[in-house]
């Protein structure tokens, strides 16, 4: 049996302005996103300017290698819209001025009293064979061409034209000759480096690139990405995704804390909440971001009882009872001093975990004994306490946030080892 493959789109963006340093290609996400979901793959994307030779190169290219070759802007009435003319060109064929799209435009611009320009006017000319698009959000249609079995879609770059257009003429033709079906799954892990996590997979990876599996590095937290194909459904993509994803958790164990799209501050309140426990923070150098990040979960107020922003020594002392001579005698970026405001921190909110971080997020401040990026994260619960130290690279931002992602994640930890216990019949 001949496998079928998703279809293969290339979007060319036209525009001298997404070649400079104010503005990107956002139509092409759209595109994408969408038509990923009638089993269409974006497998090129080319941003072209506003030069006819160029455009004609890249669209003569596009046709070779894809199925489908989406065009965004450059249909406008200007003399730098140059886009009609060179997919007439490429294609060796004329264009032709559609009396209808005339009429629509000179109707649209009667409405606001504007005289038709011969520029606007140059929007009524369509390619030969093209089928219009009409546009409800703006003068210029789109175009749709067939050629050989594989097909050319002109778009207007105006994002709200270009949607408007694929919603009123695209969306429901493709839908009726849909290629097939793609599901996606996120496995979000922590407390891995991006090597480490590909070496210890990296061999379950398929060869034939189905499922795709791409790797994502952001501070604290690797990614990785699945997405399975099926020409038949969507249950026999998910089927083949499953079957992989249960792989990689396997490998990866308690480093994957989501498979399901969720936070690490959502996991975290989850496990919370199923164990009605309670917590509080005492944060240094995360500067609040724990407790920002933990109140952005709708309903955290069922286990978040406070957040303190500790950062002067006397701070640490007053408001997460640190003993003043923990911070003499062993600074304020210390183990002592990170367990002592999570122990302090806990006393004081009356919770069942304290949390807590010291360290030093820079760019000065530095010593060759306490380094920036040396940050202290402790966790301290009913007859318990715990430290870890940490050197994190990178800017003072990045600190704050691999900070933040490391205190969640030692929480997150201590609670799954609770809820094991919990269902082993033991408490901890
Ligand atoms: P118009 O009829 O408005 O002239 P057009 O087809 O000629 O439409 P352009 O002139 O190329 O479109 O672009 C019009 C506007 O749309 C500009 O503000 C441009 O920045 C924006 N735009 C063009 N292409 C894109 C894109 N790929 N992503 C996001 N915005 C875009
Ligand atoms: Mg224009």
């Amino acid at each position: 049996m001949k496998k079928v493959l998703p279809g293969r789109v290339e979007i060319i963006a036209v525009g001298t302005e997404l070649l400079g340093s104010h503005f990107v290609d956002t139509n092409s996400l759209y595109l994408s996103a969408r038509l990923k979901e009638l089993g269409w793959t974006v497998v090129f994307k080319t941003v072209v300017g506003d030069r006819p030779e160029r455009l004609r190169l890249r669209l003569g290219e596009a046709l070779r290698r894809t199925d489908l070759v989406v065009v965004t802007g450059g249909l406008g009435p200007t003399r730098d819209d140059v886009t009609t003319s060179a997919v007439a060109r490429t294609l060796g064929r004329k264009r032709r001025l559609d009396k209808s799209v005339l009429g629509a435009i000179e109707s649209r611009l009667r409405s606001r009293g504007i005289p038709l320009s011969s520029g606007s006017k140059k929007q009524a000319y369509i390619v030969e064979g093209a089928k219009v698009l009409p546009n409800r959000a703006g003068t210029a249609p789109g175009q749709w061409l067939t050629i050989g079995g594989k097909q050319v879609i002109l778009l207007p770059g105006p994002p709200h034209e270009l949607k408007t257009i694929c919603e009123d003429n695209i969306w429901a033709v493709l839908m009726k000759k849909r290629r097939g079906f793609f599901v996606r799954r996120v496995l979000k892990t922590t407390g891995l480096p991006e090597s480490t996590v590909e070496a210890r997979v990296a061999d379950l990876y398929p060869k034939r690139g189905d499922p795709g599996v791409t790797v994502l590095a952001y501070p604290g937290q690797i990614e990785i990405h699945l997405e399975a194909f099926s020409a038949v459904s969507r249950v026999q993509a998910a089927r083949k995704l499953r079957r992989l994803n249960l792989g990689l958790v396997r490998r990866l164990k308690d480093c994957v804390f989501s498979q399901d799209g969720k936070t690490l501050e959502e996991v975290v309140g989850g496990l919370l909440r199923r164990l009605k426990k309670t917590l509080a923070v005492a944060e240094s150098c995360s500067g609040g971001l724990i407790g920002h990040r933990l109140t952005n979960v709708p309903g955290s107020s069922a286990y978040f009882l406070e957040g303190v922003i500790a950062y002067h020594n006397a701070a640490k002392i007053d408001l997460s009872y640190v003993p003043a001579r923990t911070i003499e005698r062993h600074g304020a970026v210390s183990p002592q001093t990170a367990l002592a405001m999570a122990r302090g921190i806990r006393r004081r909110a009356r919770s069942d975990f304290g949390l807590a971080v010291t360290g030093i997020a820079g760019p000065s401040g530095g010593t060759p004994d306490k380094p920036i990026g040396l940050v202290f994260v402790a966790l301290a619960w009913r007859g318990g306490a715990e430290v870890r130290e940490n050197l994190f690279l990178g800017t003072r931002d990045r600190i704050k946030i691999q900070s933040a992602q490391k205190a969640l994640d030692m929480l997150r930890r201590r609670l799954l080892l609770e809820v094991r216990a919990v269902r082993r019949g033991q408490v901890l």
